[in-house]
């Protein structure tokens, strides 16, 4: 095999819907990119459909992919087991190479002193694939906690809120959601919505913890936050908890829910392949409005403003 054509096929099966390269402006115009051909390009598309994931997550079953990707970088730093730091020697820009804890680890609930639960496929048929068991968990030591995930987001943001001693922490989430997620910010920005931070109330939601709260706001007991592909989301430029102000009328609302809403739906748009949960929660005493986003695969909606 040709070193060029060794790539190519690295590359293709660390995403296989690797979707045509788009500039981390936001601007790129998708559909007419062609497939992978050199290295360069080969290289943005390790980046996501934002061009700005800065982690990638591997089965353990596809752990021999790191290798030929690392290869790709010039620099690299082993941070622990299964955690590759690599960056190129031109942008200086860091990737994360992570190998997943195999999910068999998961013993009596626990990986570690890491309580997790079970899964509702280990409790009965999942009804369809996206309800399968997750591939295996993302550890999550107290020195690695704040490495980026892309541009905006780190491993903290999806951590399910509990065990707050315990260490490490086991997480899982999808490449697919952080993508989206950069995506959205993209699009707030295109319509001049001042968006510089997403804050995410709730990321995964291990299966215990997801398990205690079933029935109380909304959470469902299959819910997508414990497959590690939905988060809770709001626009919180002036991290203070809240959902901004982001028309300017002076006072945060529907309308302002309705912005953040009309850029999901822009976003699914022009990435069918990202398509999933959208659900509106209105504000309550506890917490402001904020709005659900999964990557279900298929489309959902619910909540009204
Ligand atoms: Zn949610």
């Amino acid at each position: 095999m040709t070193a060029l054509r060794h790539l190519r096929s690295a590359l293709l099966s660390v995403a296989v819907v690797l979707a045509p390269v788009v500039a981390a402006s936001g601007q790129g115009t998708a559909a007419a990119t062609p497939p992978v051909e050199n290295e360069p390009a080969a290289i943005d598309t390790i980046f996501g459909r934002s061009g700005r994931l800065l982690a990638r997550f591997f089965a353990p079953r596809h752990s021999m992919e790191v290798e030929p990707i690392a290869r790709l970088f010039g620099k690299r730093e082993q941070k622990g087991e299964g955690n590759l730091a690599v960056s190129d020697s031109i942008s200086g820009r860091q990737l994360s190479l992570f190998t997943l804890r195999p999910f068999a680890d998961k013993v009596n609930g626990r990986v570690g002193d890491y309580h997790i639960g079970r899964f509702p496929a280990e409790r009965r048929t999942p009804r369809s694939a996206a309800y399968e068991n997750p591939d295996g968990f993302i550890e999550v030591t107290f020195e690695n906690k704040d490495t980026p995930v892309s541009e905006h987001f780190r491993l903290v943001d999806f951590l399910t809120h509990d065990q707050k001693d315990v260490w490490p922490k086991y997480l899982v989430l999808r490449e697919p959601l952080v993508d989206k997620l950069e995506l959205v910010l993209v699009e707030l920005q295109r319509r001049g919505i001042k968006a510089e931070r997403l804050a995410v109330m709730s990321g995964f939601r291990s299966p215990q913890y997801n398990q205690k709260g079933v029935g109380f706001r909304g959470r469902a007991k299959d819910s997508r936050h414990q497959f590690g592909d939905a988060a809770d989301i709001l626009v919180d430029n002036n991290r203070d908890g809240r959902l901004d102000d982001l028309n300017h009328d002076g006072r945060v609302n529907s309308k302002d829910v309705r912005i953040l809403v009309a850029a999901v739906e822009a976003v699914e748009r022009d990435y069918p392949e990202l398509v999933g949960g959208l659900g509106l929660y209105r504000a309550t005493r506890a917490h402001g409005p904020f709005i659900h986003v999964d990557v279900r695969g298929a489309r959902a909606r619910w909540g009204r403003l």
